[in-house]
């Protein structure tokens, strides 16, 4: 046994595992630093919504029926686009912020798709219950939430488009 092999011995690593390590690191630095960040790929989009465990599985299976299985980055926040800019949680818009300007950087992501849900518990321990008082009332006062969204998203980001969406608790999607 050589030095090399007892030294991928004591670490508990087989041959074929030092070749990928090898070729890893010859290929970090042949691109050099700037290609590695960019080793995540390319996501099509990144989705903010809620943190809600009633409509997890429909916020997946919206995603799939649009094609985007495996294609967006995914953020979850407490009442969504409220998550991201209501002034009573600060932390939970830096932390968007924050999480958007990653998924820029790493996946490239031309898109924000914010899915705001109906019935949103955030909602009602920001705002109350009047804005319930009907389906058009409780649609009002999302977009006015997701409009400020969108506004903050163009200031920050010029390039990025922006869609909002409005789940209900059948798992149907309305434009925003
Ligand atoms: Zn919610």
């Amino acid at each position: 046994m050589n030095t090399s092999q007892h030294v991928l011995r004591d670490l508990g690593m087989s041959r074929r595992g030092f070749t990928k390590l090898a070729a890893f690191g010859a290929g970090a630095a042949l691109f050099g630093r700037s290609s590695l960040v960019l080793a995540g790929g390319h996501a099509d989009a990144l989705l903010l919504s809620c943190m809600d465990y009633r409509l997890m599985d429909n916020v997946a299976s919206y995603m799939n029926g649009r094609g985007l299985t495996k294609h967006y980055d995914h953020v979850v926040l407490a009442g969504a686009s409220l998550g991201a800019v209501s002034d009573k949680f600060p932390a939970w818009n830096q932390t968007f912020w924050g999480h958007l300007d990653v998924a820029i950087k790493l996946h490239a992501v031309p898109k924000v798709i914010v899915m705001d849900h109906r019935d949103c518990g955030a909602y009602k321990l920001v705002m109350g219950e009047g804005h319930l008082a009907s389906v058009e009332t409780e649609r009002d006062a999302h977009a006015k939430v997701i409009g400020d969204f969108k506004q903050q998203v163009a200031a920050k980001y010029p390039s990025l488009q922006v869609e909002g969406l409005l789940m209900a608790l059948d798992g149907s999607v309305e434009a925003v």
